[in-house]
């Protein structure tokens, strides 16, 4: 008989995960802490925005395959493996992970299980933490055992990335343990996926270093930009001629308002902490100047803004496009448009947001900004305008038609996504990150 699957932590990848493991044919039971979130959906609704995910979800509820629960008990009874998705955030005012979620889940788990069972750990840990928690399950539950699976899934494509991933990592201490795990993806492994298979700490790091080589990937772009600023030189022409070089390849390569979310910033402050208390912090010492450019680029945007009115925002209006840290997410986590946007506010300008889905989350973090259900209202006389977070439907955006809206025909382009002959041409001032 097919095991069946529980996912701690329903958010935005044990959601995902659920579905999809749902949709590859086993009984999932998700379970959440927060009874707000299980109670939207049990009733096959997504309490968040990811393209695709909600006809799934729904699709899924509807077979009755997928259910949700508050009951950590009725998870521990119900599964054969269970899948550890829950949050790993920054703790307050340290670099480190803070853990207390998942040892809460696996503690709740090992206090519960009845039978032998599997617990793959999904969450992104600092290494050290699985090898850990099996001493932890030693004592608490022998019959349990432990594997790290780390997510590698892209906010915006979740479902295409959990059914077509790039790679499977499995980290396993037992042939066991492996068998299970190629029985539940057997369907992605058939379809030719790639899976490593490896020890707890190696497969900790592929997730940590992974997140670490893009952000400085971007953040190696963004320097870029700050030389071409100073010299006079074009980042996405220099960008594109980089990319050509298949060494280098194009992709998180375009220079900008820099990286955010829930994944990139507290990750490499982590993998920085952990490799302090290793004793090997001088090997990841650049990830400090890689989140300290990251930094940069936000208060670059606001004195960008700031210049392009006469250096002050006393009494302007700035419309701001998008509040989420990237698009096709409603994700506003440590949010590069958000962060700009509130401090531009503080500096004296009246700011009013437009994002396609992330209006109602940005609107609980940052309720003093003005929020508009169309980027026309919130361009409405404004003197200003900012493109910070690149949906495409910005891009479509007529320049000359918003021309008619806005006070002045001034755009910073904080992506280098939109077209500066096509404002141009529609009589705006366009100014971006790294280029003239
Ligand atoms: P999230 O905050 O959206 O979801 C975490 C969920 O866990 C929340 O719903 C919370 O209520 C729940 N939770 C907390 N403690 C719990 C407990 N003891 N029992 C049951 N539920 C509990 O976070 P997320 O973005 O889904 O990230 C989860 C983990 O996955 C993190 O470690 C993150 O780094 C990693 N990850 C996320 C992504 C992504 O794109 N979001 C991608 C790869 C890896």
């Amino acid at each position: 008989m097919a095991p069946r699957l529980t996912v701690i932590g329903t958010g935005y990848l044990g959601a995902t995960h659920a579905a999809c493991m749902a949709k590859l044919g086993f009984e999932v039971l998700g379970v959440d802490v927060d009874p707000e979130k299980v109670a939207t959906l049990q009733a096959g609704r997504l309490p968040f925005h990811e393209p695709d995910l909600a006809d799934l979800l729904a699709e899924q509820v509807a077979t009755g395959r997928l259910r949700f629960t508050t009951s950590i008990e009725e998870a521990a009874t119900f599964g054969d493996v269970h899948f550890v998705c829950v949050g790993t955030p920054q703790r307050k005012g340290e670099l480190a992970a803070d853990l207390t979620h998942v040892d809460a889940a696996v503690d709740g788990l090992a206090a519960h299980v009845d039978r032998p069972c599997l617990i793959v750990g999904k969450s992104t840990v600092p290494v050290g933490t699985a090898a850990r928690l099996a001493e932890r399950l030693t004592d608490r539950a022998p019959d349990v055992e432990l594997a790290w699976n780390p997510e590698f899934l892209r906010e915006g494509h979740a479902v295409e990335d959990t059914l077509r991933p790039d790679r499977l990592v499995f980290g396993v201490r037992s042939a066991t343990a492996e068998a299970m795990l190629r029985e539940v993806y057997a369907d992605l492994l058939d379809a030719g996926v790639p899976a490593i298979v490896t020890d707890f700490a190696t497969a900790e790091l592929v997730k940590v270093s992974a997140n670490a080589f893009l952000a400085t990937k971007i953040s190696f772009i963004n320097a870029m930009a700050e030389v071409c600023e100073a010299a006079g030189a074009d980042v996405t022409q220099l960008g594109s001629a980089l990319a050509l070089d298949p060494r280098i390849g194009g992709r998180f390569l375009h220079a900008g308002l820099g990286f955010g979310g829930g994944c990139l910033p507290k990750d490499i402050r982590a993998f920085m902490a952990r490799a302090g208390e290793l004793g090997v912090d001088q090997a990841l010492s650049f990830l400090r100047e890689v989140d300290a450019i990251n930094m940069r680029r936000r208060a670059r945007m606001v004195d960008l803004a700031r210049e392009q009115l006469g250096g002050s925002f006393i009494g302007k209006r700035v419309a701001v496009f998008g509040a989420a840290f990237k698009p096709h997410s409603d994700d506003i986590r440590d949010s590069p448009a958000l962060t700009v946007a509130a401090t531009i506010q503080l500096q004296g300008a009246q700011v009013t947001v437009h994002d396609p889905v992330a209006n109602d989350n940005a609107r609980k973090l940052h309720p003093g900004l003005g929020y508009e259900d169309t980027p026309e209202l919130a361009a409405d006389r404004a003197h200003l305008v900012l493109h910070l977070t690149e949906w495409p439907q910005f891009q479509a955006l007529d320049p000359a038609e918003l021309g008619e809206i806005v006070a002045e025909r001034r755009i910073v382009d904080g992506r280098n996504a939109l077209d500066p002959a096509r404002w141009r041409a529609a009589g705006w001032t366009y100014r971006a990150l790294g280029r003239p």
